[in-house]
């Protein structure tokens, strides 16, 4: 009997196999999501780049300041991977998917069979399409080389143009104006940060870069790229003829979802690969986590793309339960961090479509906090230096409170109190 039991569990072992394309957050979370909820099948991840799964935060912070090893950017040590038997299949590209058969082929040729697929592909820089966007010295940031390509450039007086003044362009602002370079940093919409925090968040942080030496200016059109006479970057020209001198140049305008793969396949696509609250696509065995998915927010109760940790973790375990029978809709309250200088912003929950900000605290401080209503609502809190405000909102957004504005703008009173 035990015999029996033991042989089928074997058969049973052959079929089960998880592939996972792409080898980055939620690729890694899913692997320990799988093993925890005792997955016994199969585990491959498949990824284009050379490196075990890392985290990219620290990119545009602690790895480019030089504070932090490339050891240390892993999101697990490599053994986990050998304990957990998950086969990693590095430095492959997925060229596409036999949803028919089942099966992946990776650039070389090679063919992985599945029994369920992970799309875990994520996202990747929003390109500059302008004249001169092709000539040496042009960078963007997602990957440890991008972040070395940048690196190499930094001495101190060197001067770096930063296109886009959004979260990545403000962190290696302010990591660059540390290390001495002479930053300017060029914002087409009239603030930074503009489509994701409030005007006072966006004053405070263009008044911190300032102090830093940071030269920010917002309601800038670029008209194209300068050589400097040897197919480099030599300066940025805006609309209005202004020509800001570059020894080098960063991008960061945005990401766009990784969704050709599922496209070609015939997935649903819609700005990501749409899913519903437990990952799955449109074919019963294939998934969808992280960066490249439109997902549902049942807070919001509306569709969203996010580019963040907390969503790629969160949204990678969803897929994993419903892979072992354990489905569990995924709802979870946003949430996202900067680090700039010396300077934490935590934000929980999604501003978009607000009505209404409530300050706490004096951004003069350095420790404050702004409070989005929606319909009497809280929808979203930015805590600025200030992480008990950022715990207790993320509990506020999920409960869907409908505060005194009077009595959250006054910290004499905690906002766990309002529960
Ligand atoms: P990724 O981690 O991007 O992994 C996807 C992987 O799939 C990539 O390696 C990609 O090359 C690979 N891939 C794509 N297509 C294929 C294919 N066909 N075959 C094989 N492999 C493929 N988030 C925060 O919450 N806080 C922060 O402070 C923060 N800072 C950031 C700073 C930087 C510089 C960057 C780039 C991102 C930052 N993010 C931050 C966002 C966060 O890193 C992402 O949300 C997270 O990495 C998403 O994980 P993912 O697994 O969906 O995608």
């Amino acid at each position: 009997m035990l015999d029996q039991l033991s042989i089928s569990q074997d058969v049973r072992d052959f079929f089960m196999s998880v592939v996972i394309v792409g080898a980055g957050h939620a690729a890694s979370q899913i692997v320990s999501s799988l093993r925890v909820s005792d997955y016994s099948g199969a585990i491959t991840i498949i990824g284009n780049e050379p490196y075990i799964p890392y985290q990219r935060p620290p990119l545009s912070k602690q790895v480019l300041a030089g504070e932090m090893l490339l050891e240390d950017v892993y999101l697990k040590a490599p053994e986990f991977y050998d304990v957990a038997k998950a086969d990693l299949v590095l430095d492959s590209h997925v060229e596409s998917i036999d949803r028919d058969q089942r099966t992946v082929t990776l650039s070389g040729g090679d063919l992985i069979a599945y029994e369920h697929l992970v799309l875990a592909t994520g996202a990747r820089p929003r390109e500059i399409t302008l004249p001169g966007s092709a000539l040496d010295g042009i960078f963007y940031l997602r990957t440890i080389e991008d972040t070395n390509r940048i690196r190499n450039y930094f001495r101190p007086g060197a001067k770096l143009v930063i296109i886009g003044g959004g979260y990545i362009g403000l962190e290696v602002a302010a990591v660059a104006a540390k290390a001495g370079l002479k930053v300017t940093v060029l914002e087409m919409a009239e603030r930074v940060m503009n489509r994701v925090v409030a005007p006072i968040i966006s004053q405070f942080y263009q008044d911190i870069h300032s102090k830093h030496g940071v030269d920010i200016r917002t309601n800038v059109t670029i008209s194209h790229l300068e050589d400097n006479g040897n197919g480099h970057v030599g300066a940025v020209i805006c609309g209005n003829d202004e020509s800001v001198e570059a020894d080098f140049v960063v991008v960061g305008i945005g990401g766009i979802p990784n969704t050709e793969l599922a496209a070609v396949a015939g997935l649903a696509v819609d700005n990501g690969i749409i899913v519903d609250e437990y990952a799955r696509t449109d074919d019963p065995t294939i998934f969808a986590v992280g960066d490249c998915t439109n997902h549902p927010n049942g807070i919001y109760q509306r569709r969203i793309r996010l580019e963040s940790v907390q969503n790629a973790s969160d949204q990678a375990t969803a897929a994993a339960n419903t892979i072992c029978g354990k489905p569990e809709p995924y709802c979870a309250v946003p949430w996202f961090w900067s680090d700039q200088y010396d300077i934490k912003l935590q934000i929980a929950g999604l501003s978009q479509g607000y009505e209404q900000t409530v300050l706490r605290g004096d951004p003069k401080s350095a420790v404050f906090s702004v409070i989005y209503l929606k319909d009497g609502v809280l929808l979203a809190v930015d805590a600025v230096n200030n992480p008990r405000d950022f715990i207790q909102a993320k509990k506020l957004v999920a409960a869907r409170v409908r505060p005194d504005p009077a009595v959250i703008a006054d910290i004499s009173i905690k906002l766990k109190d309002l529960f």
